[in-house]
């Protein structure tokens, strides 16, 4: 008997390797159907969802990447411990709609080397390269093959990362690739922090205090609409996330170009970012 599917148990395709990815793009691309594609690190959460939600408004196909990129870690960070579970993951894509999963391995993605020729631009400076130099070389790095493997019509980045989506950008840009990229709004829990893997790693009582992250960012954001000086707006931004038991803060800073206000701020072991328009 011919069962509908429901869409619990439509199917989703997964591959490993560049060349079974490219046969069933290039199936479809010859359909005429339009891809979009999400490129991810995997332990899907609900923002990774939104992207895809965003995905299927824009194309036919929707082409997800797992893969935790070695090339964006500095030694002393989290590659091995960062959260892996590509099981739960596929499940949660087949019910969010993606058509593709792609879940390449190191040979796949680097199979003559970890070096780039693509580096990241001038919207890599500051910010995040401050405290993590080798950063946004490493998404480029990445990413830029993605494309080149996937080679999608449309790619869908998060707002969560604001100044990776504006590297991804000047990258796609000074490659000259016709690929339209897509900023999709901060997924946020229902106190306001925003979703991340790595939210993951908080303790109980840690996590209490991240829901503090988004509205010390916010009161900083509102204060600089009204007129109060940005560095004034930073320090009591960095005070307040201080004395509510952050253990470090990387930076709050306002960014004119992009006016927005954007902080990296440490708990234990946890290096939480976040971000928001004035
Ligand atoms: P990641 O798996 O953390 O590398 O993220 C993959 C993509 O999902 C990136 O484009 C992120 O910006 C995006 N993303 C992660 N968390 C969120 C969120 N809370 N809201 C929107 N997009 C997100």
């Amino acid at each position: 008997m011919n069962m509908p599917f429901t869409e619990d148990q439509r199917p989703i395709y997964h591959v490993d390797t560049p060349q079974m990815l490219s046969k069933m793009v290039a199936r479809w691309r010859e359909s005429g159907e339009k891809i979009a594609f999400v490129p991810t690190m995997g332990a899907l959460h609900a923002g990774h969802m939104s992207l895809i939600a965003r995905a299927k408004q824009t194309a036919d196909k929707v082409v997800v990447s797992i893969y935790v990129n070695p090339t964006q870690f500095a030694p002393h960070e989290d590659f091995d411990s960062y959260p892996r579970d590509v099981r739960g993951d596929l499940a949660q894509l087949q019910r969010a709609g993606a058509d593709l999963a792609y879940t390449p391995d190191e040979a796949a993605m680097y199979p003559d080397g970890r070096e780039s020729a693509v580096k990241a631009g001038s919207a890599a400076a500051g910010l995040e390269t401050d405290f993590r130099p080798h950063f946004f070389d490493g998404v480029v790095n990445v990413v830029y093959r993605l494309f080149q493997q996937v080679r999608p019509d449309a790619a869908i980045f998060g707002e969560k990362d604001f100044q990776q989506l504006q590297v991804i950008r000047e990258m796609v840009a000074a490659q000259d690739l016709s690929i339209e990229i897509i900023g999709a709004e901060i997924a946020r829990d229902e106190h306001g922090l925003a979703l991340s893997s790595r939210n993951a790693y908080l303790s109980a009582e840690e996590l209490e205090i991240a829901r503090m992250l988004n509205q010390i960012l916010y009161k900083a954001a509102f204060d600089i609409k009204e007129g109060i000086a940005p560095e004034a707006a930073e320090k009591e931004a960095e005070q307040s996330l201080l004395t509510c038991g952050f253990d470090k803060v990387d930076y709050v800073s306002y960014k004119g170009e992009w006016n927005r206000v954007l902080v990296a701020a440490w708990l234990g072991k946890t290096r939480l970012i976040d971000n928001c328009g004035v």
